[in-house]
């Protein structure tokens, strides 16, 4: 069982007063808050620890970049790679798939390829290949999901062919909170002869994660989702894939022997992180990893599963409110739309009464308006939300209603 309150006061953030009101925070999908030894962690290397790493030979820099290698071999560990030269650190989710769309793709694919995604997907994993179809003359296709936001099975399969050469779909929405059956995915998407990259930047916060298990290509998150620091994600690949493709920005650290005339280049992971790494950042991460596997996944699936759904209730309880997106296996993000409130007037309401929520197209403007809206609002939850962040979400939304 998840001890929520000494969860809560592991966040310092937390504490604080939002225009004089309990801060209820419910925008986790957008970044998550920090706990204390994320803080400690940042500050530690900051303070005691710092030096530029894999250069010095001397014990500061040797010492870092133990640790440094240390939280890569704790991220491997987490998400069941192989080997910790199968992550590679980015600065986010977004350069993850753009390092793949960038080197895999540019140098695999060629004119006639297919690329297939779904409707559901952040522009993170849709432009990248968007701009790649357009470089190399290849087809971007789109398969649909359900009204409810569910996985439409059909859909995928009827689009998939064996001129699909890569998959690339999110593990979890960041709008309608739906979660795609990866392994299924990928089993068919691989039959096909197709590569399988997972966007699982939401999914990753909410539920372990098993590439192995998955039998994804290449998949990717960021840190600050996952209540680690900002500036640090990664990008997982298979080690044979990755052995196999070309560097993505150059310069230091990515090199094996330099000439004026020719250039080898590193083996992976070193060969696409060129230049000085986020070395805090990334053991920051670490430790943020770290916390969540001490709490437990068996506890947090269960915390949260109970919280998804008394928002779900909740939610369905207000009149005028209709949820974006349904589907049956769905983790805690919830938009919906109130009548006659535009969403940005909501949140403008909701944040004097200490509710920090999110309004817009979430980087996910097609998906948005495949769901027939020009914006939505957007609650979400992390490992330290409660019932009562819900409770003062519904009165807030409530007391919204009588101003128009
Ligand atoms: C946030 C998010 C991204 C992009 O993450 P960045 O950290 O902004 O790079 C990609 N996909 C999904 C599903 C997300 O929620």
């Amino acid at each position: 069982m998840l001890n929520i309150e000494k969860v809560r006061a592991d966040f310092p953030e937390l504490s604080l007063l939002i225009n004089g009101k309990r801060n209820t925070f419910l925008d986790t999908a957008a970044s998550a808050q920090k706990p204390q030894v994320v803080i400690d962690s940042l500050l530690e290397t900051l303070t005691r620890k710092y030096a530029n790493v894999h250069r010095g030979s001397y014990s500061l820099s040797e010492q870092l970049t133990y640790e440094y290698e240390q939280a890569r071999k704790q991220t491997a560990e987490f998400i069941k790679a192989r080997s910790p030269k199968e992550i590679v650190f980015t600065r986010n989710a977004t350069e993850s798939i753009n390092l793949v769309a960038a080197t895999y793709g540019r140098s695999k694919l060629n004119a006639g390829d297919e690329i297939l995604i779904s409707e559901a997907e952040h522009h993170a994993n849709l432009i990248p290949w968007q701009m790649l179809a357009e470089e190399k003359s290849l087809k971007l296709k789109v398969f649909k999901i359900n009204d409810n936001g569910s996985f439409n099975k059909e859909a995928f399969l009827s689009a998939l062919s064996d001129k699909t050469k890569i998959v690339a779909v999110t593990a979890m929405s960041n709008v309608l909170g739906t979660i795609f059956p990866i392994e299924e995915i990928a089993k068919a998407a691989h039959q096909a002869g197709a590569k399988v990259v997972v966007d699982a930047c939401q999914y990753a916060v909410h539920a372990p994660i098993d590439v192995q298990n998955w039998d994804c290509d290449f998949m990717a998150f960021s840190g600050h989702k996952i209540y680690g620091p900002t500036g640090i994600g990664v990008m997982y690949g298979k080690l044979e894939l990755l052995e196999d493709m070309p560097p993505y920005q150059t310069g230091g650290e990515m090199i094996d022997t330099v000439t004026y005339e020719k250039t080898t280049f590193a083996p992976p992971p070193a060969r696409f992180e060129a230049g000085t790494p986020a070395i805090a950042e990334a053991i920051g991460m670490a430790e943020a990893l770290r916390y969540v596997e001490n709490l437990g996944w068996k506890n947090i699936l269960e915390y949260e599963q109970d919280l998804v759904e008394y928002a779900t209730n909740a939610l369905s309880t207000v009149k005028g409110l209709t949820q974006v997106g349904t589907a049956a296996n769905k983790g805690g993000v919830f938009s919906f739309v109130v009548d006659k409130i535009h969403p940005q007037d909501l949140a403008f309401i909701l944040n004097q009464e200490g509710v920090s929520i999110r309004t817009g197209h979430h980087c996910a403007e097609p998906l948005v308006h495949r769901m027939g809206y020009e914006t939505v609002a957007r609650a979400s939850i992390g490992v330290y939300s409660n019932k009562e962040d819900i409770d003062i979400l519904i009165k807030a939304i409530d007391k919204a209603k009588t101003f128009f």
